[in-house]
């Protein structure tokens, strides 16, 4: 059976509060019209001029020396697993990764390629733990090819990998000959919150994206960055999966807008999750991870009510949650304000009470 969207309780109300996804946000009015004034070309063609600005501009900002403009971050991690390995090789990443849970199976369905899941907390595995992982090579084994992080950790809680455990996972991938690849769907927020430059932070990673639909408010677009090569033939698994557009300069446009004006305000988003893990902390029997960034992860198994029905209350008074594997997510983002977080905490305290 395939499992559509899941669609609003009967007689909910439209949605006041959206904590569900960054991915949710509306094109602010200023972003329409810079979409709107566009200058667009046939981007299957290579003649759209906003594509061509957005593709320059994230690779200059990533230290990279090309990029591609993608329909979604699904793509970019299809298209980088496709260029990176061949069929029968394996992939190591943390067992949370949406590679390994939220991908369709597309990278085994369509690269034929395995992936070996490694365990830690926060959605993060250590340089040991890597270590551990190599194999020797043997015709028994597998051939390692790539190995995989997430900035942030989308179910490790919006977890920041450090700066220096990228570089030295990175070192030690390269020493074994792997290449390596980041999944930067939420890369500013780490960048934001760290305190670090895009380009500094992927400088160990032959590919990395970043999702312009997470948290940067455009409606549609990723970039995946890497070599010449690289990007070269991440080009022909876009143009073979379907991805190849039109007048996408459009889209372009938008998110050429959110990298001027929706990055520095991340900052936000990570002091709204904050305020919103305090008040979560407050509440008999509800446990909370602490937020890097703006994804909030909590449980509340101390309180006797089921999380499906917090979620199902909670969307009758028009607050939207997200129930990922047992856990319950909050997520921050620019349609979220301040007032807005302290209203859901009261609608939460409030359905927790009805018991
Ligand atoms: C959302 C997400 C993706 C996929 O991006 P889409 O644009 O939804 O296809 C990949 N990785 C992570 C960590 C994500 O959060």
């Amino acid at each position: 059976m395939v499992h559509a969207p899941e669609r609003p309780p009967a007689g909910a109300p439209p949605v006041r509060i959206n904590l569900y996804s960054d991915t949710q946000t509306k094109p602010t009015p200023a972003m329409l019209d810079a979409m709107m004034r566009a200058e667009v070309g046939d981007e299957q063609h290579g003649d759209d001029p906003t594509v061509h600005a957005l593709c320059d501009r994230m690779a200059a900002l990533m230290g990279k020396e090309a990029a591609v403009f993608m329909p979604s971050g699904t793509m970019c991690n299809v298209a980088s697993t496709l260029v990176h390995c061949r069929p029968g090789e394996e992939i190591i990443a943390h067992e949370t990764a949406h590679i390994l849970t939220s991908e369709g199976g597309a990278h085994a369905a369509l690269g034929s390629v395995q992936i070996l899941p490694l365990k830690g907390p926060r959605g993060m595995y250590t340089p040991d733990d890597l270590r551990g992982a190599l194999r020797g090579k043997s015709r028994h084994t597998p051939t390692q090819r790539l190995v995989e992080v997430e900035q942030t950790a989308n179910t490790g809680g919006g977890a920041v990998w450090p700066k220096a455990t990228l570089d030295e996972i990175a070192a030690i991938a390269h020493g074994a000959g792997l290449n390596t690849h980041m999944d930067g769907a939420r890369l500013m927020n780490a960048c934001v919150a760290a305190g670090v430059a895009p380009a500094d932070m992927v400088a160990g990673y032959d590919s990395v994206w970043l999702d312009f639909t997470k948290g940067l408010g455009a409606p549609l677009g990723a970039v995946l960055c890497g070599s010449r090569d690289f990007i070269d033939e991440a080009w022909r698994w876009k143009q073979r999966l379907g991805g190849a557009m039109r007048q996408a300069g459009i889209c372009a446009a938008g998110c050429l807008y959110s990298l001027d004006h929706h990055v520095d305000r991340l900052a936000e988003d990570h002091a709204n999750a904050k305020a919103l893990a305090r008040g979560l902390a407050q509440m008999e029997g509800v446990e909370v991870q602490d937020p890097d960034t703006n994804l909030v992860f909590f449980t509340i198994s101390g309180t006797g009510l089921a999380a499906a029905e917090l979620v199902k209350r909670l969307r009758m008074q028009g607050v939207a949650l997200s129930l990922l594997g047992g856990r319950l997510r909050a997520c921050t983002h620019l349609d979220v304000t301040a007032p807005m977080i302290d209203q859901a905490l009261e609608a939460i305290r409030a359905a927790l009470a009805k018991g």
